[in-house]
């Protein structure tokens, strides 16, 4: 009884994904795209940094023996940055009502003050879309948004008394070169890679480039990644470490 609800569970999984994923993929016939499109959506990621608004620079004088008060009372001041992860799809950005946003699969209870997300990682720029809900004052960079908008790395997301900073995670992708790839020509040298050989792997359209190692004498190894400083096919920035495209000065600290 629980394997069938468990398929009905992965059934309706299944629909959702279909339904939200992007226009591009076939639906449920294309069977094989379903993993390709998952791996992609993980080597970049939008998250958010959570910071809060600072008085207007007109007042700072005035305010700051009121801040010194407000801070030792919330007992956060000088806390790291933390970052919310936007998951691939649909997810809920939960605030604002003093406490601190999050970031939920489903608004749940909370669907009055839920704003939805929707990222677009694959986009060039990568964008995330902003739907604003029962919200009435969701700002982005200062802007009052009608009832949607759309974000991109380095833009401030307002709910409330947060500012949420918009940035891009970009995990690296170092390994044998996918399947799909093996037999077809490395857009900086030409040549075509073989089953085992090492690349990284753009993290915007999943390109491979020469990126030969320890197991490929020096002589000839191959190191077209390091060679050029944007991804030949789709011009996205060739970034070695795992890590922010962009970190964010935060407000408070
Ligand atoms: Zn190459
Ligand atoms: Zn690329």
């Amino acid at each position: 009884m629980a394997t069938a609800n468990e398929q009905a569970q992965d059934l309706a999984l299944a629909e959702t994904r279909s339904s939200s994923d992007s226009p591009s993929s076939g639906g449920a016939q294309s069977g094989g795209a379903q993993s390709d499109s998952g791996l992609a959506g993980q080597s970049r990621q939008f998250r958010l940094a959570v910071d809060w608004l600072s008085a207007p620079d007109a007042d700072a004088t005035r305010s700051s023996a009121e801040t010194t008060e407000s801070g030792e009372e919330s007992g956060e001041c000088g806390e790291e940055a933390d970052y919310l992860s936007v998951p691939s799809g649909v997810s809920y950005l939960i605030g604002p009502n003093g406490e601190r946003p999050r970031v939920a699969n489903s608004a749940g209870r909370n669907k009055r003050r839920a704003v939805l997300l929707e990222p677009l990682v694959d986009a060039r720029p990568p964008a995330m879309v902003v739907i604003a809900g029962d919200l009435a004052d969701v700002r982005v960079n200062g802007l009052r948004i009608p009832s949607w908008g759309m974000v991109h790395e380095k833009d401030q997301l307002q709910i409330g008394d947060y500012v949420l900073h918009v940035t891009l995670f970009n995990r690296t992708s170092i390994g044998p070169v996918h399947e799909r790839h093996v037999g077809k020509e490395c857009p900086v040298c030409r040549v075509h890679f073989e089953s085992n050989t090492r690349v990284f792997s753009c993290p915007t359209c999943s390109g491979p480039l020469h990126l030969q190692g320890e197991e490929t004498p020096e002589k000839d190894r191959l190191e077209c990644a390091l060679a050029v400083t944007d991804c030949p096919a789709c011009q996205t920035r060739i970034e070695m470490t795992d890590g922010f495209s962009y970190e964010p000065e935060l407000y408070r600290g």
